[in-house]
């Protein structure tokens, strides 16, 4: 049933396709911008844009960036001999908000799932392998502690142990199943500071 014209019904639908928002916040979010005023709605629609159009991954350590370089690859201060793998940006950021981490990252976007058909190919390990240099003294393997990130973690210590890296796992602080992503502050700076060589 059409109840409320075209332009609507098609916003409604665009925010019901987002993840976890059911049909009834569909239509709450809907709503809420057509009340917007005209200029919020404006920036709105044009920040999903420049989000979409912008936004590419550090030619570094594959995070999200607007340039060529991330911010935390492009901070001097930063210790580039140690790298940390994580497979999204918000475990990244999850790090970052311990506060305890000084090094750099590596962030895979994903992780390898024979049952999903996702192998090392389809994310960013050949990457990985590529940036590998002199410099780096230490990979720390922070893939989420499931199946997939302990199979991911140990399929990159094969390949990077030969090239006479230090590579450490984080500790099991974190637990079993869980995701990085919500894992509180602390227990992650418990895990970095336990991790053991692999
Ligand atoms: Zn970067």
């Amino acid at each position: 049933m059409n109840y409320y014209g075209n332009s609507v019904n098609n916003l409604i639908q665009h925010f019901a396709r987002l993840p976890g928002i059911g049909g009834k916040s569909a239509q709450r979010l809907a709503f809420h911008v057509i009340n917007m005023p005209e200029d919020e709605a404006k920036a709105f629609a044009q920040s999903i844009l420049n989000a979409k159009q912008e936004v590419r991954f550090c030619a570094k350590c594959c995070n999200l960036t607007d340039n060529e370089l991330c911010d935390i690859c492009s901070n001097p201060s930063r210790d580039s001999s140690t790298v940390m793998v994580v497979e999204s940006p918000r475990d990244m950021a999850a790090y970052e908000k311990t506060g305890e981490y000084k090094g750099l990252y590596h962030i895979l976007h994903g992780a390898m799932s024979p049952m999903r058909d996702i192998g090392p190919e389809d994310i960013k390990i050949k990457e990985l392998l590529a940036r590998i240099n002199d410099d780096i003294k230490e990979v720390i393997l922070a893939t989420n502690p499931t199946v997939e990130g302990e199979a991911t973690a140990v399929y990159i210590s094969r390949l990077l142990k030969p090239m006479g890296i230090v590579v450490s796992r984080i500790a099991h602080g974190v637990p079993m199943g869980s995701d990085i992503e919500f894992v509180d502050q602390i227990t992650l700076s418990r895990a970095l500071e336990g991790r053991r060589q692999i």
